[in-house]
């Protein structure tokens, strides 16, 4: 489901975010995409249209992570909560490979993230390495 965010809040998260993914932290000008405001908690589950409950998402991580809120911890053997990038530290949750190009998720919650974001997926992890080699990945 697709709730038309008004342009004013659009832009506050925009510029609130850095115009990068919350998520995966690719930048708008890296990917020559635009970023997608996601509802962290969907509307279908509750969530409201507010910058509380809003952040910049670019559409892979958008479109995967869908209506999750939770998934499973394959390591743990259990249910854990998908990242929530307002209440939560990135670098809490996810590292970077050691060459830079996966996310890492060193938490319950930073595991089932990249899973279910599929943050590593082969043409974004080939893209960092090119950004990589010019120095323009990782983001600070
Ligand atoms: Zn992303």
């Amino acid at each position: 489901m697709s709730v038309p965010i008004p342009d004013p809040l659009r832009q506050q998260i925009a510029k609130r975010d850095g115009d990068r993914c919350c998520y995966c932290l690719t930048t708008a000008v890296n990917s020559g995409v635009a970023m997608t405001c996601d509802h962290i908690q969907p509307i279908s589950k509750g969530g409201s249209t507010t910058s509380e409950n809003l952040c910049l998402a670019c559409s892979a991580c958008n479109l995967f992570k869908s209506y999750s809120t939770e998934a499973l911890d394959v390591v743990s053997g259990e249910t854990a909560p998908l990242f929530n990038p307002i209440k939560q530290s990135w670098s809490d949750h996810f590292v970077w490979s050691a060459d830079k190009t996966q996310v890492e998720g060193i938490t319950p919650t930073g595991r089932v993230t990249v899973n279910t974001l599929r943050m590593n997926r082969i043409i974004i992890v080939l893209a960092r390495q090119r950004w990589v080699s010019v120095g323009w990945h990782p983001p600070q």
